[in-house]
């Protein structure tokens, strides 16, 4: 049996499988700091290895991670940190760490609604554009950062992005990115159904922006078709560098389904596969249990 930690942002996931079966499962909020995460890790493991014959370790974590180190994952205060050999000394059973992205992407490859395909990339679309690349069932890795593709460049002088560049891909299709432009449109049209939904609730979020679509919001749908064009041109490029059977969108807003993916199948050449998650949050510790 296999034990998998996807360390997150607000929680921490554990399962435990056997083969393809999800023998257990649990999550616990993050405490952002290396020796407090290692130490949740180590109490669930004790908590239990008494009851599964646990053979490995995988973990995922949001960040560069080269050997076993966490080179930088700022998002949990951690910087060089060796979380693998930190958490090997306490368990006498081997333990590999990896981007979670890339364990999300794996967990997709294993156990998700595409389990035919040898090749496949997962976007997940959230705060950013988060990325994990399969090629011939395995996780496409450099000794360099790989699979970044929330920062193609997709308009050189475009918006500025976090990362230093402009016109990164996470700038126009993450939801951060459909958020601000929702915003920016209220401002433009106060007298809209979107507005008025912003001016209730005094905030905007994908969810809320699918309640204007819902009701037809015609600026509400202009703000939508544009956010499609900024996906499917990222897809595109995406299909040209990798060539995937595959690519796999998760995240909150495509629990939304096919009122995003027919629309988005329109902006996009016939021969490019694109699915929904199914495993959405469950990704990521089962594909690190699998490493
Ligand atoms: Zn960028």
């Amino acid at each position: 049996m296999r034990f998998g930690v996807d360390i997150g942002g607000t929680n921490i996931k554990f399962v435990v499988i056997d083969g393809n079966e999800i023998k257990y499962k649990n999550c616990i909020d993050t405490v952002k700091n290396g020796d407090a995460i290692v130490g949740d890790i180590i109490t669930e493991y004790n908590k239990v290895k008494e009851e599964y014959n646990i053979e490995r370790m995988g973990v995922g974590i949001p960040g560069d991670v080269r050997d076993g180190v966490v080179l930088d994952a700022s998002n949990l205060g951690l910087l060089d940190f060796p979380l693998a050999s930190e958490l090997a000394e306490r368990v006498d059973i081997p333990v590999r760490v990896a981007n979670d992205a890339d364990c999300a992407a794996m967990g997709e490859e294993i156990f998700g609604g595409t389990k035919d395909c040898d090749n496949m990339v997962l976007v997940t679309l959230g705060t950013g554009i988060g990325g994990g690349v399969i090629l011939n069932r395995k996780i496409m890795q450099t000794n360099r950062c790989s699979g970044e593709i929330g920062h193609i460049i997709i308009d050189m002088n475009g918006r500025q992005c976090a990362c230093g560049e402009k016109g990164c891909w996470e700038q126009y299709g993450s939801i951060t990115a459909l958020v601000r432009d929702a915003v920016k449109a209220c401002e433009e049209n106060p007298g809209s159904i979107l507005c008025g939904i912003y001016k209730r609730e005094g905030r905007m979020s994908g969810r809320l922006f699918f309640e204007a679509l819902d009701a037809n919001c015609p600026v509400a749908k202009q703000v939508f078709d544009t956010y499609l064009d900024y996906l499917a041109v990222g897809i595109k490029s995406v299909d040209m560098v990798f060539g995937p059977d595959v690519i796999v969108l998760a995240g909150g807003i495509t629990k939304e389904g096919e009122k995003i993916l027919n629309p988005l199948r329109k902006k996009l050449p016939q021969d490019i596969r694109i699915e929904v998650s199914k495993l959405q949050s469950d990704a990521g510790s089962l594909g690190a249990a699998m490493l």
